[in-house]
């Protein structure tokens, strides 16, 4: 997909080319591998791969992993995945990690230039010491210590001769800044802690305002683009490049977060649900995280042309989820085969259709692809039909099937019911009915009309399955403000998963594969679930053909 819109951020990179501030464009995608990727994430990949590719620059990843505490191998790998399951490419892999050597150089630079000092003061007397918005900081007792005294100090940490959190490096900048973030941020931090790629070889570790811009710089970022909440890190992230003498210093630019309504787009919350066994897993078909999503049957298409719909803006709002779910209905509409599946299904008996006789009924494939030609479906005198499609007393504008009423059997025949069969408890078992041989492929023979195309599934031939209805797993808009943020349990949707049983499907949907999409005709689309198997089908709902949360707000 071409990206031709400009949008704030590449007008600004235009200008630096303009102004020979840089020569090429390069970006990354820095993501703290602490969990899985979610929608959220989505956005910032297409943003920072689709602005490297629009100027034919490169894009790194980079694992922003400088907490050894809540990082993992297996979220590594998983965002590796995402990433090329969405289709985009980065030119190398790169680990905050692999700068340690680098980053703790620059500290002692900083020192030396008299930049930055050691702290003995417990991380509660230094956020008490930080002052607010209207009251400046109160300096440290220790923020005047000698150069040497420092380095001493800061080479003994890394020793570890000190335990966790009794001492801290700070950046020496302004206790009196408007900007808190500029009065004296810590920098390092001692955390006896292994790491899952350096292992026991440090007990200091750079703090994320620190490490960033280094990181971007060693590795010849000139745009690095992140979300809002780091605005006010910028004048943090010019200081350190500045200080430490970079000569082309990238440039950091903000853009929205994106929030959705009715989901979670926090990694932390995400992790909550997973923990908590609210969902399945990570890639529960409910969650909003890339593999959820790519288990529910989203595809990436449909993904990347929503975050070019919602855009890049300097403002946070709240995108609506119907606006996911358009792009993905759009999406999925073309690639789809139709198929035929009956989620309650009801027998019919078609009395005068002879009883071993199979026909080959002709639908489209895709009616929006006729390209594609048609398949064959077998005809048989015993079918399934939607206990739905049938009222014993039918309401007005009913026009499916009804006593002595006449419906269309998608690409069939016209059938009329006569009687029906009921069990001990009032339930209907079977319908009786009869067809017109006259009516072959669904067509009138005289010009009568029947206002109802129901669709069907041979009973002889059809295949069971479950199938899986997915939902909003939220029936708030916004599922983590609306009560203490701990507890979003309560604002669950009790309908976010509703599992059928005994369901018919099409013969040929047996050979599905995972990643496949289907419409089943008049439910929605639909894809074989990981834990589908040959002899026991299981298909998720990936969304319904319509809104059905439209209509109820
Ligand atoms: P979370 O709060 O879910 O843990 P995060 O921002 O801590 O998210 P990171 O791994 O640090 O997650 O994110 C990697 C990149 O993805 C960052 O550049 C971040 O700004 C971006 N990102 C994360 N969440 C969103 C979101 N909801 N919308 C847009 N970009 C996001
Ligand atoms: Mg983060």
């Amino acid at each position: 997909m071409e990206n031709t819109s400009v949008n704030f951020i590449h007008e600004a990179i235009n200008k630096d080319l303009e102004n020979g501030i840089y020569n090429r464009v390069q970006t990354r995608f820095p993501p703290e591998p602490n969990g899985y990727l979610h929608i959220g994430h989505a956005k910032a990949i297409c943003i920072d791969f689709g602005t490297a590719e629009k100027y034919n620059g490169v894009c790194n990843l980079r694992f922003d992993d400088t907490n050894p505490v809540k990082e993992d191998v297996e979220y590594v790998d998983s965002i590796m995945e995402d990433i090329k399951w969405l289709g985009f490419k980065w030119d190398k892999v790169h680990y905050a990690s692999d700068y340690f050597d680098f980053l703790h150089e620059c500290a002692i630079k900083l020192i030396k230039k008299g930049k930055a000092y050691v702290d003995d003061q417990s991380a509660d007397e230094i956020r008490a010491a930080r002052g607010t918005l209207k009251e400046p900081g109160t300096e440290s007792p220790y923020r005047n210590r000698t150069t040497q005294e420092n380095l001493d100090l800061f080479n003994r940490m890394t020793k570890g001769e000190f335990d966790t959190g009794a001492k801290v490096l700070r950046a020496k900048i302004d206790m009196a800044s408007p900007n808190i973030n500029m009065r004296d941020p810590i920098i390092y931090r001692i955390l006896k802690a292994s790491h899952h790629r350096t292992g026991d070889k440090w007990c200091v570790y750079p703090m994320y305002d620190f490490a960033h811009p280094l990181s971007d710089a060693a590795e010849g970022v000139t745009h690095s683009l992140c979300t809002l909440e780091f605005e006010d890190h910028r004048p943090l992230y010019d200081w350190v490049l500045r200080e430490l003498d970079f000569e082309m210093p990238p440039r950091q630019i903000e853009f929205a977060r994106l929030n959705l309504n009715y989901t979670l787009t926090s990694k932390r919350k995400c992790l909550n649900l997973v923990n908590e066994g609210v969902v399945s897993g990570w890639d529960d078909p409910r969650m909003f995280t890339l593999c959820g999503m790519r288990r529910r049957g989203f595809t990436p298409q449909a993904i990347k042309s929503f975050c070019e719909k919602i855009g890049v803006s300097k403002s946070n709002s709240v995108v609506d989820l119907s606006l996911l779910e358009f792009c993905l209905r759009d999406d999925l509409s073309h690639k789809s085969p139709r198929a035929m599946a009956v989620l309650k299904p009801l027998k019919v008996i078609i009395d005068n259709y002879p009883d071993d006789m199979v026909e080959e009924i002709e639908v489209e494939i895709n009616p929006e692809k006729p390209e594609l030609g048609m398949r064959k479906v077998k005809f048989t005198k015993e079918i399934y039909i939607e206990q739905d499609d049938f009222m014993e007393e039918p309401v007005k504008k009913y026009f499916r099937l009804a006593p002595g009423k006449e419906v269309r059997l998608k690409g069939a025949y016209f059938i009329t019911c006569n009687s029906w069969d009921k069990d001990e408890n009032g339930n209907i078992t079977c319908l009786h009915c009869t067809y017109d041989p006259q009516s072959k492929g669904g067509n009138s023979p005289d010009g009568r009309k029947v206002k109802g195309t129901l669709h069907w599934v041979s009973a002889k031939f059809a295949h069971d399955a479950q199938i899986r209805l997915y939902d909003r797993l939220f029936d708030v808009e916004n599922p983590s403000n609306e009560v203490g943020v701990t507890d979003f349990k309560d604002n669950l949707n009790p309908n976010s998963l509703v599992i059928l049983n005994g369901c018919k499907v099409e013969p040929y949907l047996a050979d599905a594969k995972i990643g496949e999409t289907f419409q089943f005709m008049r439910q929605g689309y639909f894809t074989p679930d990981y834990d589908s198997k040959p002899d026991a089908l299981i298909f998720n709902r990936t969304v319904a053909l319509k809104d059905s949360w439209a209509k109820k707000n």
